[in-house]
């Protein structure tokens, strides 16, 4: 039996740090840059026919004026969406939204040739941590009406900043199981970032063995993050972070192991040298799909390819 690689996407553009965004955010983070990326990654997996995971925030692919004449009155009046949405709102009111509204995106992946996966990574990306029922409703509701507006069944989760909260799987029925949280931790302090740091140095990193629980909700692995060269992270050698992913590969292919890699496509226009690491990563990938090595599954796939009878 080959390994099993999947790889998923958190898509989110401004969303995912709608608390936090700074000027230098704005300054990258438009709606051309979004636009570009998104069709440079999507044009390197309709060159190599590797499929991904996209989980989006729904709210970036809803256009500007759909959300704002049907979600915003909703919202501003939720006090927990108000305070994480504070950003957006004021954004909206002084007419300054590059970069939070990006539909073409979605569109652009659903007519690829590759048949990826459209996931959720919630609506607004209100991390789920203790939330309010009424948060919890509304964050539900816009996924269920960006699953209908989009003509999608949405079976898999990835949840914002991995705050995992099971009313969601119920509020959204059709969804059979989520991304576990990668660090196996909580919250993401600084302790637990500084060992994912000197992780990164960490040359031969094992694949995970398939554990998922294989009822509804189904947990899917994940073990490998695509270094973002960005701050402390951008001095992990990019030749390092290639031999991390060829070993978790090679071990995944010895011992019918899971490889479940994930990154933000934004962060291929952030960090340094991020798209030449990608694209070393693709190719190891690629080599091993080709040689039957390594299959290369969607989260949904890898869910319903390990038990479907026994997934519903
Ligand atoms: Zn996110």
């Amino acid at each position: 039996m080959p390994g099993t690689c999947i790889l998923s996407l958190d898509c989110e553009s401004k969303w995912g740090m709608a608390d936090a965004l700074s000027a230098a955010h704005d300054a990258q983070f438009t709606n051309d840059s979004i636009a570009d990326i998104y069709q440079w990654l999507l044009a390197r997996f309709e060159q190599t026919g590797i499929p991904a995971t996209y989980a989006f925030v729904g709210a970036m692919t809803t256009p500007q004026e759909t959300f704002v004449n049907d979600w915003l009155p909703q919202l501003t009046a939720n006090p927990e969406h108000a305070a994480w949405l504070a950003r957006l709102i004021q954004d909206i009111r002084d007419n300054q939204v590059d970069g939070w509204f990006v539909p073409s995106v979605l569109d652009e992946i659903q007519s690829a040739s590759v048949p990826h996966e459209i996931a959720t990574h919630g609506f607004t990306h209100l991390p789920m941590q203790n939330i309010s029922e009424a948060s919890l409703a509304l964050e539900a509701a816009g996924i269920n009406d960006w699953a209908a507006r989009n003509a999608l069944e949405l079976k898999t989760l990835i949840y914002p900043r991995h705050y995992v909260d099971m009313r969601l799987l119920e509020a959204v029925p059709s969804l059979l199981g989520y991304r576990e949280h990668p660090y196996n931790g909580k919250d993401p302090d600084l302790r637990i970032k500084l060992g994912n740091l000197a992780g990164e140095f960490y040359p031969f990193p094992p694949s995970r063995r398939d554990v998922s629980t294989l009822t509804r909700p189904a947990i899917i692995p994940v073990n490998f993050f695509l270094n973002w060269r960005a701050g402390a992270r951008r001095w992990v050698p990019t030749s390092l972070t290639v031999q991390r992913f060829r070993h978790a590969l090679a071990h995944a292919a010895k011992h019918d192991g899971v490889v479940h890699w994930w990154f933000h496509p934004h962060n291929l226009m952030t960090g340094k040298d991020q798209r030449a690491l990608f694209e070393q990563c693709l190719a190891l990938l690629h080599d091993a799909k080709e040689s039957r090595r390594i299959e290369v599954m969607t989260q949904i796939q890898y869910l319903e390819s390990k038990a479907p009878q026994r997934v519903a």
